[in-house]
């Protein structure tokens, strides 16, 4: 193994292997709560929707069968649903691997990357396998992406530009202005990723800028059913973007993504409106609490457009007792240090039960944090 240890590729052997939330089994094997609340990974704590079983039930029986490749069905619902052609959609397998695509089939060697210091992980992990020169530009006051300094970060070599809108870990959101100042300022040539993975919890939000009303040549929209449409675990997402790219995308992706189960679930989610809407609803209210709770309690936190509220503590060291101190009780929190942020700590906003959990739990183990603080 030595020998072929040396021979490894450096920027992969670089890599750290990402490290998800601790898992409910986990959780519960190590510490015995009396309750366990997910609140790390902002999937959708009300689950998904009824229509989507027997949707699934039904694709099982063609399951010998390999997936359609180009997902027709599914593709020309999202067209009708969003008024684009059919050849401006390619499905994936999550946005995770749309992202993985896009780096594997616009990149060319030397060519760089610019986004925040402080956003997706997947995004650097999948531009670090193909080792893409990712220039990190620091959020701003209000964890927020810099567009100016942005825009000072292009040069000839810049291929893409990378914007979650709404932010993941941060919940802040490029509104419509500065949404429009970066397309403007951006040449032509160089791509500007828009991941909406957020998108429908942004929908009360006035000033949210809908990516697709705004279309560009250069501007590949991403979206996924992984977070409202609560399907995560299938692995199912979309690009929408100029027929080009699209066409260039196909070329790539891995032929049979996404699983046919996966197709059908998606297809049935869009069915049931009335689902995403009490998702949000439950989502709006529950981070409307929570802030009057934080200011209560006299916590730093950000505002958000997503389904997470970040809160901010004093330091690394804080975050990284409190995320333990709150798992021990059974509420599963996210520390951001790998997005970026290691002062901070993701709340998924979860049903009423879990927020209760959540802040009663906080209330116990916060007085403990800063008993710790007097030593
Ligand atoms: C959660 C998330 C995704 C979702 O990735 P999938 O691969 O579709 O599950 C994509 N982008 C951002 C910013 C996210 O937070």
């Amino acid at each position: 193994m030595k020998n072929l240890e040396t021979k490894l590729r450096e920027n992969i052997k670089s890599l750290k292997p990402y490290i998800s939330g601790k898992t409910i089994a986990e959780v519960k094997a190590i510490y015995q709560p009396a309750q366990i609340s997910k609140l790390a990974s902002n999937e959708n704590r009300l689950g998904f929707s009824k229509l989507v079983k027997d949707s699934v039930l039904k694709a099982l029986d063609g399951i010998h069968d390999y997936p359609d490749p180009l997902a027709l069905q599914l593709r020309r619902e999202l067209a009708r649903r969003y008024g684009v052609d059919e050849k401006e959609i390619l499905l994936g397998a999550g946005s995770e691997s749309l992202i993985s695509i896009i780096c594997r089939t616009f990149f060319q060697d030397h060519e760089n990357a610019i986004t925040a210091d402080a956003t997706f992980v997947g995004f650097f992990l999948q531009a670090g396998v193909r080792v893409i020169e990712v220039k990190k530009v620091p959020v701003t006051n209000e964890y927020k992406f810099d567009v100016l300094k942005i825009l000072n970060k292009v040069n000839e070599s810049t291929k893409m530009v990378y914007i979650a809108n709404p932010n993941n870990p941060t919940g802040t959101y490029l509104n419509q202005k500065e949404y429009d100042y970066l397309l403007s300022g951006l040449p032509d040539d160089v791509l500007l990723i828009v991941d909406e993975a957020y998108f429908e919890y942004a929908q009360p939000v006035t000033d949210y800028p809908n990516a697709l009303a705004n279309r560009r040549e250069n501007v590949i929209v991403l979206r996924t059913f992984s977070k409202a449409y609560g399907l995560a675990g299938f692995r199912i997402g979309y690009a929408v973007a100029d027929e080009i790219l699209i066409r260039e995308m196909t070329k790539t992706k891995l032929t049979f993504e996404p699983a046919t189960p996966a197709q059908a679930a998606a297809l049935a989610s869009l069915q049931d409106e009335e689902f995403i809407n009490r998702s949000v609803g439950m989502v709006e209210k529950g981070k409307e609490r929570l802030y009057d709770f934080f200011d209560l309690q006299g916590v730093k936190y950000v505002k958000s457009a997503a389904n997470s509220v970040l809160m901010v503590l004093e330091s690394d060291q804080q975050a990284e007792i409190f995320t333990q101190n709150m798992l021990a009780e059974g509420v599963i929190l996210r520390h951001v240090n790998v997005f970026g942020l290691p002062h901070c700590v993701r709340i998924t906003i979860g049903t009423e039960r879990e927020m209760n959990h959540f802040e009663e739990s906080f209330l116990t183990t916060h007085q403990l944090l800063f008993l710790n603080n007097e030593d």
